[in-house]
């Protein structure tokens, strides 16, 4: 494994104790934290250039406008879409994915159609299109989740059967924030595709961690969150195909996405500016552009490689543990950088309160998968999840907590 520990000493956060012990953050499936270039993106902007953007002529509002507009063609080019005009900012994975079920979902859905969507979709990815489908008289179908044996993974074989001509759009998340599955997004999009249906892709799990290219993917939409990638919170990020967003109506009024408003009428500006109603998030933007630079300045395939490695690790010093019972792919190449995990004696709730204890924060309950844990038979799990500035030494913390605990209430 190519050891990143010489990041650690760019996230002032890391540099702390909680209670007697060095902190060991391993929820970063929740959040990242966050570098000292991106922090210092933030102070720059508000010591230097604030002022609201687009409506102004004078020296501050063009700064401003220009370091907006800058991390819309960065984020572009990080995700490698055609055009910046295909990115909108958005608060996160949830707005983003709320702006396409009720913008393109209100417009093109109608009784009879389908939604397909994963049993393994967070609640951000589920709750907005059962919404639309009580609205537009749309159904809801799922990709079942295979059994234990079959490791977590979606179940390929089904999805022949679902993925009719009346499937309008699939939508389905690129790593699993419970199970650490990483599904086969071009495979998925390229069956999608043959039968008409539209994707969306949530990336919220892969975007920190490895390289993204919207057009190999050859996917409709795709969502992600700036928090989880080392950017700060509040900003997120909607990909959509051009043709598709120029098509789409508005799906909030205000500010900055009309060209002419009459007192009975509005003609709106074209994407992306349409679905951007309102002051944006202009700090969030700046600070997302320098996170950007951050993970490229390391290296997306690296930090992959690293968040896996890390991962496996975990994985492996679990499954010595007496009486847990570990989710997910036991092969490396099929699991993201976290790993969930439940004692058949212990509460994850107790875990996650002990394990804090010695310093190491971890993450225990639903994760937003509720029906998920239904059908796993889980009313919570344990979740600790990896990235750049975590070390071997963090799981081996970890590892001897768990021992801890598993002692106490043994
Ligand atoms: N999708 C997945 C897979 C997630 O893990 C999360 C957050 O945990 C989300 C969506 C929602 O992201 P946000 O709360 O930043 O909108």
């Amino acid at each position: 494994m190519t050891s990143l520990a010489h990041t650690r000493a760019d996230f002032p956060a890391l540099n702390q104790n909680v209670g007697a012990h060095p902190l060991v953050y391993l929820d970063n499936a929740a959040t990242s934290q966050k570098p000292r270039a991106v922090i210092d993106a933030i102070s720059r902007y508000y010591e230097r250039d604030n002022s609201n953007v687009h409506r102004g002529l004078h020296a501050l509002s063009m700064r401003s406008t220009d370091g907006y507009e800058a991390a819309r063609k960065r984020t572009a080019q990080f995700i490698n879409a055609a055009d910046p005009a295909e990115i909108i900012f958005t608060r996160g994975t949830t707005e983003s994915v709320n702006l396409v079920a009720q913008s393109w979902g209100a417009a093109n859905l109608r009784a009879g159609d389908v939604i397909l969507l994963t049993e393994m979709e967070h609640h951000s990815n589920l709750v907005p299109w059962q919404q639309i489908a009580q609205r537009t008289g749309a159904t809801l179908r799922y990709v079942p989740v295979a059994g234990e044996n079959a490791q977590h993974g979606l179940d390929l074989d089904a999805l022949d059967k679902l993925l009719t001509p009346e499937v309008k759009l699939f939508a389905f998340t690129h790593i699993s924030n419970t199970l650490g599955v990483i599904n086969p997004v071009a495979e998925l999009c390229a069956r999608a595709k043959k039968v008409g249906a539209l994707t969306l892709v949530d990336a919220a799990q892969s975007i920190g961690h490895e390289p993204l290219d919207v057009r190999a993917l050859d996917c409709d939409f795709l969502a992600f969150s700036g928090h989880k990638m080392c950017g700060p919170t509040g900003i997120g990020v909607l990909y959509g195909r051009r043709a598709l967003l120029d098509a789409m109506p508005p799906w909030q009024g205000g500010g900055g996405m009309i060209t002419s408003v009459e007192y009975f009428n509005t003609t709106y500006k074209p994407s992306p500016e349409r679905y951007e109603a309102g002051t944006p998030d202009v700090s969030g933007a700046i600070g997302l552009h320098a996170a950007m630079d951050y993970l490229d300045a390391i290296g997306r395939p690296l930090i992959a490689g690293h968040d896996n490695s890390l991962a496996a690790q975990a994985r492996a010093a679990l499954a010595e543990l007496p009486g847990i019972r570990i989710l997910g792919p036991e092969q490396n190449s099929k699991r993201g950088g976290l790993v969930s995990f439940a004692f058949n004696e212990v509460h994850a709730h107790d875990v996650v309160t002990f394990a804090d204890q010695d310093g190491v924060a971890l993450r225990g309950g639903h994760h937003c998968n509720q029906p998920l844990m239904r059908k796993l038979g889980l009313s919570s799990t344990t979740r600790a999840s990896f990235y750049i500035y975590n070390t071997p030494e963090e799981i081996d913390a970890l590892i001897k907590s768990l021992h801890k605990i598993l002692k106490f209430f043994g």
